[in-house]
């Protein structure tokens, strides 16, 4: 097992002390140390927001992106470099407002790139302002007298547009984070792990205890099955999306790269010069 110090930078991350952030971080660096990832064969993806901060403290490749752009910025690298472990990271507001249609695209694409969501239902970087997963009645500086509009839920959006694995996770629950993402990472095909990950700055709502008062983990000892789509979307209506673990993974659905290769080797070879010939315009 490598160290868990060699993916770290040495830049102390400016997150606010006890933002849940700190903790996926850690996690990240834990699961490049257990399955061994070299540093140079690893690529961290962000978008733009306190999230947007993570691939800069992370001692792999990395690619700080824009706005909800993460996913297509992380596809086309995985596209032009196969050998590396790609990992997209955006926060709720850029991977399901700006970014949502990216997301929905990356699960009916399934590539194999791993997308951590960190969820604080609030935008942060701007200084507290309802994000899309923010609940009914949030009052924030935008929704002064509560937030008028449904909250979108990101598993379920997830699970009924046919994603192959997704996983939740909470910041407090380090060691069941850590096995998910190293599952999702795993996981041949498009992985969403949608971390509980509290602004103890601007959320006053959704922070540590709330979660630990309203999370359920699921236990594969006790009866839950991730291979059952039925019961992943029951278990998700049922705790109104809070519950933490693996809550479903398809093992059968082949990636998109794997799905184009058999078919045709030529034709994946010159598809692979395309896209190294595309990538090399659009940098230029
Ligand atoms: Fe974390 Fe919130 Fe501070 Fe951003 S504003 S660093 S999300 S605690
Ligand atoms: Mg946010």
């Amino acid at each position: 097992m490598t160290n868990i110090k060699d993916y770290d930078n040495n830049i102390t991350p400016n997150w606010c002390p006890g933002c849940g952030h700190f903790s996926i971080q850690r996690a990240l660096q834990v699961v490049a140390s257990r399955l061994e990832i070299p540093n140079e064969k690893m690529m961290v993806v962000s978008g733009i927001g306190c999230s947007g901060r993570i691939s800069g403290y992370m001692n792999t490749y990395s690619f700080h992106g824009i706005h909800g752009r993460s996913l297509p910025i992380a596809q086309g690298i995985k596209a032009s470099n196969k050998d590396l472990t790609v990992i997209a990271a955006g926060g709720d507001g850029d991977g399901f407002a700006i970014g949502l249609s990216h997301t929905l695209h990356a699960i009916r694409r399934n590539m194999n790139v791993t997308y951590i969501v960190l969820n604080n239902q609030i935008y942060g970087l701007t200084k507290g302002h309802t994000s899309p997963l923010s609940e009914v009645g949030f009052q924030t500086k935008s929704t002064p007298t509560g937030s008028l509009e449904n909250p979108i839920r990101p598993g379920i959006v997830a699970l009924s547009n046919g994603i192959t694995f997704l996983g939740q996770g909470f910041s407090a629950y380090q060691e069941q984070l850590i096995d998910t993402i190293v599952k999702a990472v795993q996981h041949d095909g498009f992985s969403l792990v949608n971390v509980f990950s509290p602004c103890v700055t601007y959320n006053k709502i959704n922070t540590y205890q709330w979660f630990r008062e309203h999370l359920v983990k699921l236990d594969e000892d006790e009866g839950y099955n991730p291979q059952d789509y039925q019961m992943a979307m029951n278990k998700l209506i049922e705790t109104d999306g809070l519950c933490t673990g693996i809550i479903y993974q398809n093992e059968g659905t082949p990636s998109l790269l794997e799905q184009l290769q058999p078919k045709d080797a030529s034709a994946l070879s010159k598809m692979d010069l395309q896209l190294s010939k595309d990538h090399f315009n659009s940098i230029i």
